[in-house]
């Protein structure tokens, strides 16, 4: 679709140069676009995320279409991601040049961006039964647990909404990734109840084949009977098909993939894809068939994100690609409530008027897509619809996934409202308040208990 400069030859074995702010001014593209422009970059990029490489500035950004390609806004810091009061307070931190106050104003504008909930993160962390605490893993779903390798907080690219941050582990890697790993399989066995875990990070194929196959061995070695699928959330297939294609470690790598297949555990690769230019590369293609000969199957996601594919024939058109390349269509995320979203969000029935129209152009094959789905503190929800109760427009929404599973695929009514853009903003239709909520609320209160309980 897009013209790019010139196309990478499939047979090249490049290697993965990175862009930030200490090199990004050598990059020519960005020298003809001006000193102010290259400023005003530094200023965001003090504050939000920004790594890019070789392969998203060569093959996937079309430099003639700058500033609105969205693969440039997708990993080039822009102005307007900074509301202009943060704007400002960087700026003229970075005139008077003290490198302690640059830091210092990065932290009270990060802090300011990320209202998390407090303890959202502490609350889904897991406790062995000698009582460690997990920090590593996140369960909150019965059936799934997620596991953050401390070797894959980081990625081959930035993008820009996200605001899991890359910390440097500075640890004797492969010793700490035996420790993690044989922890992970303590806590499967302690919850037969979990079949899927799901490696995410940052990007844990970001990490070498060596220290990967380490937390998969102590996983296929355990012979866990519960554990019946390994997902892995990644977005190398977008930043770095070479991964799968080139790089040093590629025959380990794949022969990974084809251990856990050949022990009877179904692998998926959750592949983060934000727009159709990440899947129209030769490499790109490749890298999807040299994943699908290992028995593994490719899952696709990503948000909805204003600025970069808030356009239903964009989507319709993407799910349709990754039909045909022998991807799954599996979820349209909301963008959550933090970082940028002021730039990025959209309100909740735009994105289900959206995911709609796209809906509507793709075969079946590819209604195995679900959205626009948020992850809120109760759990996954949907947003179905608009209908009318009693002449009054109402949301309809259900639980994809929930803190209790029994919430799961029941419809529940919302007050219509145009400008939401989260759960916690909507109003029951009927009644005070949601089914959910009550019980959500004890939920809370024990989940507090448990983690502190000095309080
Ligand atoms: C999305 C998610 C999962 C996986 O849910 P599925 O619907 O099975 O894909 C697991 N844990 C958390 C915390 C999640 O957000
Ligand atoms: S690849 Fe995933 S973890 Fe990495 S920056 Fe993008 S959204 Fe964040």
């Amino acid at each position: 679709m897009q013209k790019q400069d010139s196309m990478w030859k499939i047979n090249e074995s490049p290697r993965l140069k990175s862009y930030t702010l200490a090199n990004f001014r050598e990059l020519p593209q960005i020298q003809k676009l001006g000193k102010e422009k290259q400023f005003e970059m530094e200023v965001v990029g003090n504050v939000l995320p920004f790594k890019t490489n070789n392969y998203v500035v060569e093959q996937l950004i079309n430099w003639n279409n700058i500033p609105d390609d969205p693969m440039f806004v997708l990993t080039f810091p822009q102005k307007e991601m900074l509301i202009s009061q943060h704007y400002t307070k960087m700026e003229s931190a970075l005139k008077k040049g003290d490198k302690k106050e640059i830091q210092n104003t990065a932290n009270e504008i990060r802090l300011q961006l990320n209202p998390h909930p407090a303890g959202q993160m502490e609350l889904n962390v897991p406790t062995l039964k000698d009582g460690t605490k997990l920090y590593g893993m996140q369960h909150k779903y019965k059936e799934t647990c997620l596991f953050f390798p401390s070797q894959s907080q980081t990625c081959h690219a930035y993008c820009s909404f996200c605001f899991r941050w890359p910390q440097f582990v500075g640890m004797d890697e492969l010793k700490f990734a035996m420790r993690e790993g044989e922890q992970l399989v303590q806590y499967l066995i302690e919850h037969p109840e979990i079949s899927d875990v799901l490696f995410t990070g940052g990007d844990p194929m970001i990490m070498k084949a060596k220290i990967f196959s380490t937390y998969i061995n102590s996983l296929l070695d355990a012979n866990l009977p519960n554990l019946r699928i390994i997902r892995i959330g990644t977005k190398a297939l977008s930043y770095w098909p070479y991964k799968f294609l080139t790089d040093d470690d590629v025959n380990e790598t794949l022969d990974i993939f084809k251990k856990i297949v050949n022990k009877g555990i179904h692998l998926s690769i959750m592949a983060h894809f934000n727009h159709l230019v990440e899947l129209e590369t030769d490499a790109v293609k490749e890298a999807i068939k040299k994943i699908r000969v290992t028995g593994a199957q490719i899952r696709t996601q990503s948000p909805v994100l204003r600025h970069i594919n808030d356009d239903s024939n964009m989507w319709a058109e993407m799910w349709k690609t990754q039909v045909q390349l022998g991807c799954i269509p599996y979820y349209m995320f909301v963008v959550r409530d933090t970082g940028a979203q002021h730039y990025f969000g959209m309100p909740l029935i735009d994105a289900q008027i959206i995911f709609r129209d796209a809906y509507k152009k793709v075969t079946g094959l590819a209604r195995t897509v679900r959205g626009p789905s948020m992850s809120a503190t109760p759990g996954k929800v949907q947003i179905l619809g608009i209908t009318e109760l009693d002449g009054q427009k109402v949301m309809v929404l259900r639980f994809l996934q929930g803190r209790n599973p029994d919430w799961v695929q029941i419809p529940f009514l919302a007050k219509y409202d145009e400008k939401a853009i989260w759960l916690d903003e909507l109003k029951p239709a009927t009644g005070d308040k949601f089914f959910f909520e009550e019980e959500l609320q004890e939920k809370m209160k024990i989940l507090k208990n448990e983690d502190y309980p000095e309080s």
